[in-house]
């Protein structure tokens, strides 16, 4: 075994309970852990919990960054055996209990992999280099930047077709994401790049949402996905169905059907991918990557490894295909792990893992959404109003909601941000 990771405590007869990951799942455990039974350890590559749903507000001027990140260490400062370590997880030996990192390994007696997904290219390297991806709160950071140089670029250029490529945002996914993003940016032009840029005839920008299905919102139902792209078509943004996109080079994106479309900005949301961890049998990873456990969480064939959340795949008889991947699922199978193993540790038998469907929300702009609870389906202002409460409550840290309501609050009575500022990265 290589170097061991430093500092952390003896274990002082507790178990050992390494989390890889604090996404929704592992954040959720350690708040549930009773550290009196057990120390906890969290890997994770990043300093900071993020949260996913509103990195489209980050990226297009509507919220600050720093309102949807978490720092670990500030949130866990009064569980003392909570031990957070900052790098990546490497692989596992299960047969000797222990995870390679890249700080060194670590032993463990419960692991819980909770690394969640990545951005599924779908094998296609180039769409990988050269489109925008929406995972991190980096990438949203990124993305915030691209948008506000393009105007700026569009603003200077002498060259007609250079301006035509910089103003046409091309989102690839019909999903939420892909949705929410087409929704803010339309707002964008209408409320607010119009206030920045009098001197600039912004109807020359143009949105494309594309995807390859017949139809938007896929996991919702037909009448919702016809409302959504209603309300789209309203906003202006042109929605292209029934495409692939086959190739993005030389700043045009190719569809299958031959269509080229000229962009600068081109954000691939169309899919992730499960995120395991090497050292596991091949044979433990199913459909789209994702590790396969039983009702306990417990991977395949192991009895001390749980995989949680939107990395794992349980087929029950509701889902064949997986839980659908959102932070509901992650979080309560969070809470039903915690449980179940303190009743392993109290010799009680494990209570396998119950998915209560809280519905499927998606918000398309000021005033709109579309929500679907069971066999209650509806959209418009009053689920626009519900999409926002859950989104506030969800978020950690009651200075987080303060700041967020007190921006979506500025922005939906002035009909403005203040977040343009064009801040990159230098040495
Ligand atoms: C843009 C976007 C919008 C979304 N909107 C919604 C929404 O509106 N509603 C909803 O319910 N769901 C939404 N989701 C899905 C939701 O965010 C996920 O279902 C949820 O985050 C899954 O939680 P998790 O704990 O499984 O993984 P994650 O939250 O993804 O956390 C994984 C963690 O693992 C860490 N990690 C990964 N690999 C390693 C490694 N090798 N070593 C160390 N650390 C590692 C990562 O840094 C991260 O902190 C959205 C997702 C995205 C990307």
């Amino acid at each position: 075994m290589e170097k061991k990771i430093e500092n952390i405590p003896d274990r002082n007869g507790k178990k050992r309970v390494v989390i890889v990951g604090g996404g929704f799942a592992g954040v959720e455990m350690i708040k549930r852990f009773d550290a009196r039974k057990f120390q906890i350890v969290l890997i994770d590559k990043n300093n900071h919990h993020q949260f996913q749903p509103l990195y489209y507000q980050v990226a297009t001027c509507g919220l600050e960054s720093t309102s949807i990140g978490f720092s670990f260490r500030k949130s866990f400062q009064k569980k003392k055996d909570v031990h957070f370590r900052l790098c990546q997880a490497l692989s596992i030996d299960s047969e000797n209990k222990y995870l390679t990192t890249t700080i060194g390994t670590i032993e463990y007696d419960y692991l819980v992999i909770a690394t969640g997904t990545y951005t599924n290219f779908f094998g296609n390297k180039a769409l990988e280099e050269t489109t925008m991806s929406l995972k991190t709160i980096a990438e949203s950071i990124y993305i915030r930047n691209r948008v506000i140089r393009s105007f700026e670029m569009a603003v200077n250029t002498h060259d007609p077709e250079e301006r035509k490529r910089l103003l046409n945002f091309v989102i690839v996914g019909g999903g939420a994401t892909g949705v929410e993003l087409a929704g803010a940016l339309s707002e964008l032009r209408k409320y607010i790049l119009p206030k920045d840029y009098h001197d600039f005839d912004l109807s020359r920008m143009k949105i494309y949402l594309v995807d390859g299905l017949d139809r938007l919102l896929n996991m919702m139902s037909p009448r919702s996905s016809e409302k959504t792209a209603n309300y789209l078509k309203k906003m202006g943004v042109e929605i292209v169905l029934n495409a692939q996109v086959k190739d993005y080079s030389d700043n045009k994106v190719l569809l299958a059907n031959g269509t080229v479309i000229p962009s600068s900005n081109v954000f691939w949301v169309a899919g992730v991918i499960g995120n395991g961890l090497p050292g596991l049998d091949k044979e433990v990873y199913g459909r789209g990557n994702r590790v396969l456990v039983n009702e306990y969480n417990q991977v395949k064939g192991q009895t001390s490894i749980f995989a949680l959340g939107d990395t794992c795949l349980m087929s029950t008889e509701k889902y064949p295909n997986g839980h659908p991947q959102v932070a509901q699922v992650a979080i309560q199978q969070g809470k039903n792990l915690v449980s179940n193993l303190e009743r392993i540790e109290s010799q009680k038998t494990m209570r396998p893992f119950r998915y209560k469907d809280m519905g499927t929300l998606a918000t398309i702009g000021r005033n709109k959404a579309v929500i679907e609870m069971g066999a209650l389906k509806f959209s418009g202002f009053f689920a626009w109003v519900i999409w926002l409460f859950v989104h506030l409550m969800a978020i950690v840290g009651v200075k987080n909601r303060l700041f967020i309501l007190l921006d979506w609050g500025w922005s939906y009575f002035t009909h403005d941000t203040s977040l343009r500022l064009l801040i990159e990265q230098k040495r």
